[in-house]
């Protein structure tokens, strides 16, 4: 069969890479994938958002099923467009997307769900949500505990965790007054800070079942020891010994099975890949955000480990069967990601430099190397992006997976290049691990 995978990240390159390891594949295409995935798979110079095109591709080429990588097609309506025209597609409707697409569609329906959540309140008015944190905090310098967030998509960035007063008025007047992320910020939320630590549970479902796939943890935060400005994920780790059984067992009973319900009864029933982000507070795990698709390292430290065709579970959800497929495997061993970014990302960044070491990383046991923001330039392998590689091993443990991660880390140079070095520390510290 023909795959197209849509969108040019590490994500989809792990994606492309394990579709392509299906024995029933005949050829991935990635739309527009990157330097990496031209050599897993075919790439097509198509952007992931030009869904007239995607679909033209999709029926001249007689793609068997596509699968949606990023989030921003799939709210503009890929899949529904996809199965208009006769095409097979994984992922959510448009409808379903909101999930992800709109925090107040999102947070409502946690809140009628009784899904444990950040208590919170919705503003259409910049005036409004200003008196609000007036009428309770009286002085300039007087600290808050909120977090204010611009109702749709804004890449990461539309979320503003606030210290002080002040601090909260200014992502109020960023979000609602001078709308720094345009229609995103047409609504916002002011909710309450959660503290501890954060976990992403992910679960493939076609809207009666779910298989829910171990947990990973992002590092969001640009450097080590979680400081530094949001980014969109500099390293993951897979599984973590922070969610244990029995806390999975929760996250599946309070929070995955219900949303699927929810989602049916708003008569959205949601197909595709189901990504909860988890703040596991003293009271219990609570949902600080729904992703409507694979997460952005997670992915590739997950995927590293499956090892079940996953094209017969991305099939069996397209087709209302997950019921029916036998439980995944699972490789034993820990996985761990690693990012390595442009010089100045997440700001703004020079792109182009040569990029060396890819092919002596690639030969280590063990470890891939997953193309993000790459391209092919006079012959040689080029960053175009902020988050440039995603370097993925496994090893028997995880500190033996990080020292075989950064072993790979340190053979790939180009000028200005870093990452974080402490992914997984946190695991670390946790257990023995
Ligand atoms: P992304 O697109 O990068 O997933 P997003 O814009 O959808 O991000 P969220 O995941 O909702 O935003 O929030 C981003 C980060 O902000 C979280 O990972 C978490 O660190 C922090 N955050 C969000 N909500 C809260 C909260 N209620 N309490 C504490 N921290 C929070």
């Amino acid at each position: 069969m023909k795959v197209l995978v849509v969108g040019g990240g590490g994500r989809e390159h792990a994606l492309a890479w394990k579709i392509g390891q299906s024995p029933r594949v005949e050829t991935v295409y990635v739309a527009p994938g990157n330097a990496g995935t031209a050599i897993d798979a075919v790439n097509v110079p198509i952007g992931a958002t030009d869904i007239p095109a995607l679909i033209d591709f999709a029926k001249s080429e007689s793609i068997d099923l596509t699968v949606v990588g990023p989030e921003a097609p799939l709210v503009a309506g890929i899949v529904d467009q996809m199965n208009d025209a006769g095409l097979r597609v994984f992922g959510p409707s448009a409808a379903a997307a909101e999930l992800e697409g709109s925090k107040v569609f999102c947070k409502n329906l946690l809140h009628s769900a009784d899904i444990p959540t950040a208590d919170y309140r919705t503003f259409r008015d910049a005036g409004d949500a200003t008196r609000y944190i007036k009428d309770r905090y009286s002085e300039p310098g007087d600290s808050v505990s909120v977090v204010v967030k611009a109702d749709g998509l804004a890449a990461g960035k539309g979320v503003i965790v606030c210290s002080t007063r002040d601090e909260a008025l200014e992502a109020i007047d960023r979000i609602a007054g001078r709308r720094e992320f345009g229609e995103a910020g047409k609504e916002l939320i002011i909710e309450e800070r959660l503290t501890g630590q954060e976990a992403s549970v992910l679960a493939i479902t076609d809207g009666e079942t779910i298989v829910t796939l171990p947990a990973a943890q992002d590092h969001k935060p640009a450097h080590d020891g979680d400081t530094g400005p949001n980014t969109g994920g500099m390293g993951a780790y897979c599984p973590t010994p922070i969610v244990d059984e029995a806390l999975m067992a929760k996250v599946e009973s309070d929070v995955l099975v219900p949303i699927v319900h929810a989602m049916k009864r708003a008569r959205r029933p949601f197909k595709g890949v189901l990504y909860a982000g988890l703040m596991l507070t003293p009271a219990g795990p609570k949902v600080l955000e729904f992703n409507v698709r694979f997460g952005d390292p997670e992915c590739q430290p997950l995927l590293m480990r499956l090892q079940s065709d996953l094209v017969d579970v991305i099939e069996a959800a397209v087709d209302g069967r997950l019921g029916e497929i036998e439980d995944l495997k699972w490789d034993p061993r820990p996985s761990i990601c690693v990012v390595m970014a442009s010089e100045g990302y997440p700001g703004d960044y020079e792109k182009g430099r040569p990029i060396s070491g890819l092919e002596q990383a690639a030969e280590l046991e063990d470890v891939k190397v997953f193309h993000a923001g790459t391209d092919v330039a006079d012959g040689q392998v080029v960053n175009t992006g902020g988050r440039v590689l995603g370097v993925t091993a496994v090893g028997d443990s995880i500190s033996k997976a990080k020292l075989q991660a950064y072993t790979a880390v340190k053979h790939i140079r180009w000028q200005g290049a870093w990452c974080r070095k402490d992914i997984s520390d946190k695991a670390l510290r946790h257990s023995d691990a």
